[in-house]
């Protein structure tokens, strides 16, 4: 009734422009893209020249044979080019690619978010369709994605990082302790940045306020942190019972936990607890990859440039333990592959708007250790599957990550072919001709 009355009130006010009333069946645009050789996120070849019908936001039919357009639809000639799944970054931070850390802690919200809006346009605009945050207050970011209000990737959000106190995510001062059990009252937790939980109760209260937020996935931290100005790297945080105490209430809802550790103290302990996924792993051991391995655990990697440890001040805690993280990258990838774990990709850039522009740069890093077509597969099929673990608490139901019939359309048309030079994916602005998301074209070079 509220909503009449508003209606006839904005009508009675001639307020023109506001589209409230009487919906009007639309048809869903549709685009064709004819001639283009398909890179499909499974296989290790590109296809054969290839028709792509693209209804709405779903890849309706893939055709050998030409698909004959209708007066209504967006032809794309592609010209022989290669067309690809959207990338899928397993590990970002959607509010904290661009400012500094003192910036986040201190700055005004509204900024931060239109900050923030701004990297995630970059983001998509670099050929990241979807991004999967471990930690931070993205949903209102995410809603005005989703809404259409401004462009940028599908956000799957964890909301606030899960830490105890001294902990990674634990970014309090000296001063603000003692704290009252219960009560947020730091800035991080006033934001929905990263929430403190000291016992299993405490634990469940913050994952199911995550939950209720809309997270897809909740995020602890199991060990200790780079950046975090509290915790040393040998830490091992959560007790198995505070982190099974959120797989529970995470398995309730349907969805699973994933955690950030280093050390296999840490990797141990979160999967005796139900932990599904690790983040980093950087300094695990030989026996801890085996048992990921064996219980089908994620592994959420990530190929750290050195140029991030320059986010941090020469001579700091922290730069002395991205130091040592880093140096773990090659024998944990080296251990990936050996035990066949399953393995995502990310990127994990924070505070840092300098290297957000080489996205695609830190992919194609991965070839130190897989093919090219192993590193693509990784970055969309692979990536998504573990996507996939969010059940009916993913945002955007479909299959993501793949070109086959009946998925989600996040396609990106590139300008040669990626398994070929897999170089071609660090110059987004260049090679990448089509970016769509969600059936809808982002950019188009294309006459
Ligand atoms: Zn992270």
């Amino acid at each position: 009734m509220l909503t009449r009355v508003l209606i006839v009130a904005v009508v009675a006010l001639g307020l023109g422009g506001v589209s409230v009333a009487q919906p009007v069946a639309v048809p869903p645009p549709v685009t064709l893209f004819q001639n283009v050789r398909i890179f499909d996120g499974k296989g290790d070849t590109v296809s054969g020249p290839s028709n792509v019908l693209v209804r709405g936001n779903l890849i309706e039919r893939i055709s050998a044979a030409s698909i004959a357009p209708e007066p209504s639809y967006t032809v794309i000639d592609g010209g022989g080019r290669t067309l690809m799944p959207g990338l899928i970054d397993m590990h970002w931070h959607t509010m904290m690619v661009r400012p500094t850390p003192v910036a986040l802690l201190m700055g005004d919200v509204g900024h931060l978010n239109l900050v923030a809006g701004a990297e995630a346009s970059a983001t998509l605009m670099r050929g990241f369709t979807t991004v999967r945050d471990v930690g931070g207050p993205a949903f209102g970011l995410k809603r005005a994605i989703d809404e259409g209000t401004i462009a940028g990737p599908r956000i799957f959000p964890s909301g606030a990082i899960i830490s105890v106190t001294s902990g990674h995510g634990d970014f309090r001062q000296p001063f603000e302790l003692p704290r009252t059990v219960g009560k947020p009252q730091s800035r991080g937790e006033l934001l929905g940045a990263a929430m403190i939980a000291d016992s299993p109760d405490e634990v469940r209260v913050r994952v199911r306020e995550q939950l209720m937020l809309g997270a897809s996935q909740i995020k602890l931290t199991a060990g200790g942190g780079v950046a975090s100005p509290h915790s040393p790297l040998d830490a091992t945080t959560f007790t198995e019972a505070e982190l099974r105490a959120a797989v529970e209430a995470a398995e309730n809802w349907g969805t699973y936990v994933t955690v950030h550790a280093y050390t296999s103290e840490s990797i141990r302990r979160a999967i005796a607890a139900g932990v599904k996924c690790i983040e980093h792993g950087h300094l695990m051991d030989e026996p801890t990859a085996k048992l990921i391995a064996d219980n089908g655990i994620w592994l959420s990697m990530q190929a750290f440039p050195d140029e991030l440890a320059e986010t941090f001040p020469p001579g700091s805690f922290e730069r002395a333990k991205a130091t040592e993280v880093f140096a773990g990258t090659d024998a944990t990838y080296r251990l990936a592959r050996k035990y066949k774990i399953k393995t995502a990709w990310g990127t994990d850039i924070l505070f840092s708007p300098q290297l957000a522009p080489r996205h695609g740069e830190l992919l194609t890093k991965l070839v130190q250790w897989y093919t090219p077509a192993e590193t693509l597969v990784m970055a969309t099929g692979t990536n998504a599957q573990l996507l996939a673990l969010s059940g009916k608490r993913s945002p955007y139901p479909g299959r993501l990550g793949v070109v086959e019939e009946g998925a989600l359309a996040d396609l990106l048309l590139v300008d040669g072919d990626p398994i070929a030079n897999i170089k071609l994916i660090e110059d987004p602005a260049r090679n990448f001709v089509v970016i769509m998301k969600d059936g809808r074209i982002h950019k188009n070079l294309l006459p």
